[in-house]
């Protein structure tokens, strides 16, 4: 005779609800989902796995500030059923293409979703305003919008959040494959706190050193990890900053003694040999972006790795400056 405790019945079910599900009849096609940038094109892809494959707008090493659509992603915009973007706060590229979507497929917002923390831009105290701020307002002059930081995805408490609300509307969209959607945001919900506990550890010893960024993509990560950024090099992504500010900056790494000037993949390097000139600091870089990462659902979490092993590797403690 077979016995059964509380915890193997529970267990049994749960496979047997499992089964019943991968067998539930699904669509003879995909939903067909477009996905703005590199990061959250990876979450789509993990709650996708199994079902398809999302597409991603912007590929290559676009910076994720001013891209311009070619007419193969203006054709793949089109064909979607659902899209999902930060929104007008950071790709003001496509609201236009996807204004002339006209009602043809779901857009989803993820700034403004249920459960995404969407912090203030910085500015004053490291991020003292400068001559160079009239450029941080966005193009149609819009204050309040150009108020707000979009680079809410290096927060994983904010993927988790994103990932629940990509497979509640993809759950929506698709009722038959709801089930698969759900057990995979499950498991990736798993993976993003395991990645984000081993994080937690390995930046600890980092919380009191001292580094400056190239723009200003780092708040959610810095918030989430006590991190100490004391600046960047560019107020605003779209523009190169003036003389002025790189004194500024110049002086503060001066100042705070900071130990990293960091560069990215997607900018000119010039500008960090002129504001750690005479300097101790060193220079290294971060990719806010996944810029040069493969596209896929592994992409979010190694996106986060190499921004903790970058910072961990400059700012080790043989970097100190002197
Ligand atoms: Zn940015």
């Amino acid at each position: 005779m077979i016995v059964l405790c509380g915890r193997h019945i529970r267990a049994a079910a749960t496979a047997f609800v499992l089964v019943l599900a991968l067998a539930a009849p699904t669509r003879a096609e995909p939903p067909r989902v477009a996905v703005s940038i590199k990061p959250i094109h990876s979450l789509v892809a993990s709650v996708m796995a199994g079902v398809g494959t999302p597409d991603l707008i912007v590929r290559g090493a676009a910076s994720e500030h001013g891209y311009t659509l070619r007419p193969s992603d203006a054709k793949r915009l089109s064909e979607a059923q659902l899209v999902f973007w930060i929104g007008p706060l950071l790709e003001n590229y496509l609201v236009q293409p996807l204004a002339s979507l006209a009602g043809q497929a779901t857009v989803v917002e993820i700034a403004t979703a249920p459960g995404v923390l969407l912090l203030p831009a910085r500015g004053g105290g490291a991020w003292e305003p400068d001559a160079d701020d009239e450029h941080a307002v966005a193009a149609d002059g819009n204050k309040a919008l150009s108020s707000k930081d979009p680079h809410l995805w290096l927060d994983p408490a904010n993927a988790i959040a994103i990932a629940r609300v990509v497979a509640d509307r993809l759950a929506a969209f698709d009722p038959a494959n709801a089930p698969r959607y759900s057990a995979n945001e499950a498991a990736l919900e798993k993976r993003l706190l395991a990645l984000d506990a081993q994080l937690k550890s390995r930046l600890a010893p980092l919380r009191d050193r001292r580094f400056v960024v190239f723009h200003d993509a780092y708040q959610y990560f810095d918030r989430h990890y006590g991190l100490s950024a004391i600046g960047s090099i560019m107020i605003d992504p779209e523009h190169q900053p003036g003389a002025r500010r790189l004194h500024e900056v110049h002086e503060k790494i001066v100042a705070t003694g900071a130990r990293c000037v960091f560069r990215e993949p997607q900018f000119e390097p010039a500008l960090i040999a002129i504001v750690t000139e005479g300097t101790a600091a060193h220079s290294a870089t971060l990719d806010p972006l996944g810029a040069e990462l493969p596209e896929g659902p592994d992409l979010y979490q190694k996106l986060l790795e190499d921004l903790a092993g970058n910072l961990a590797s400059c700012l080790r403690p043989s970097n100190e400056a002197r």
